[in-house]
């Protein structure tokens, strides 16, 4: 109640300005959405930077509006973290990405799916269950799915996200932490926590190659990290140099619009099935 009641004052309070106005209207349409045709998965790949085979795929959300056409994530997931539909939206994304991931395997494509958990996820304690249940109702092993999570996440309160983190983990997930480098990235929490991997943010990639401070950056955490075990990803590789910059300093696995940008599911497998390691 007191959930739906500040709703209610932030709708009196933004009222005047056109974008919010959509926002607003979009609250009530997300869960439509997600019963309807209007949610899609989309993949964008990750390949080895030792062996330049693909590892992965990273599994992001799209939503194609009737009226309003393409709403970025960035809009509509802060929408639906506020309001509890994220619940509902993540188990729909896992349940889909659970298909796909059996249909990979079923093409003989033995590559693991990562996919973004909010902080809000982790509230529900029975998240770890339902996560095995729809695994097992698809038919898959939860061996090749990753899930990412924020520093922020996973700082809100780190005694809960540790006990919400080791059941996935004993469940068979790998983690990995998303955005790294933006947030409280400290040394202490990620011993603690059963992490397997690091994502670099992409702000610190983007620009590695130009700036020093970003290639500083990038290589502290690539060290921090291995030297903790952790598989390394780097994000948004946008060019060649970066690319041949981030092998040269041993980083694990690479995503970025250079190798290839996220795509719908039949894209995918037919970039798959042309790829050439
Ligand atoms: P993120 O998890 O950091 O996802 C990476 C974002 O970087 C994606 O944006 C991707 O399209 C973009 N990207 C990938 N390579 C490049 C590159 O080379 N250059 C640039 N400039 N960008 C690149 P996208 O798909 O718009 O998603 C934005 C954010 O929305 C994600 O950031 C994530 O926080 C959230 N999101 C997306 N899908 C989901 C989802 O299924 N569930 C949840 N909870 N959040 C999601
Ligand atoms: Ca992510
Ligand atoms: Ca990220
Ligand atoms: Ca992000």
């Amino acid at each position: 109640a007191a959930e739906s009641s500040n709703e209610k004052l932030a709708v009196y309070s933004q009222q005047i300005d056109p974008y919010n106005e959509r926002r607003i209207s979009l609250l009530g349409e997300l869960r439509h959405a997600i019963e309807s045709d209007q949610l899609q998965l989309y993949f964008q790949p990750q390949i080895s930077l030792k062996t330049n085979k693909v590892e992965g795929a990273e599994v992001l959300i799209r939503w194609i509006h009737p009226e309003y056409g393409f709403i970025p994530p960035d809009e509509f997931i802060p929408l639906a973290e506020r309001t509890g539909v994220i619940h509902a939206l993540t188990y729909w994304i896992c349940r889909h990405a659970f298909q796909i991931k059996s249909s990979l395997t079923r093409q003989g494509f033995d590559i693991a799916l990562s996919i973004n958990i909010s902080a809000r996820n982790l509230q529900d304690a029975e998240f770890s269950q339902k996560i095995q249940l729809l695994a097992d109702e698809e038919n898959i092993s939860l061996q090749d799915i990753v899930m990412e999570l924020t520093e922020t996440a996973v700082m809100t309160d780190p005694d809960h996200a540790l006990k919400m983190m080791s059941e996935l983990n004993e469940a068979g997930i790998r983690l990995s932490i998303d955005d790294f480098g933006t947030g409280y990235s400290s040394l202490s929490y990620l011993k603690r926590l059963p992490v397997n991997e690091i994502k670099i943010d992409r702000s610190f990639v983007m620009d590695m190659a130009t700036s020093g401070d970003d290639q500083l950056l990038v290589r502290t955490t690539l060290s921090m990290g291995h030297n903790l075990s952790l598989v390394v990803v780097a994000e948004g590789i946008e060019d060649a140099p970066t690319l041949d910059l981030l092998k040269a300093m041993g980083c694990d696995l690479a995503q970025g619009y250079h190798i290839a940008r996220p795509m719908p599911v039949d894209a995918f497998y037919k970039w798959l099935g042309d790829y050439v390691a």
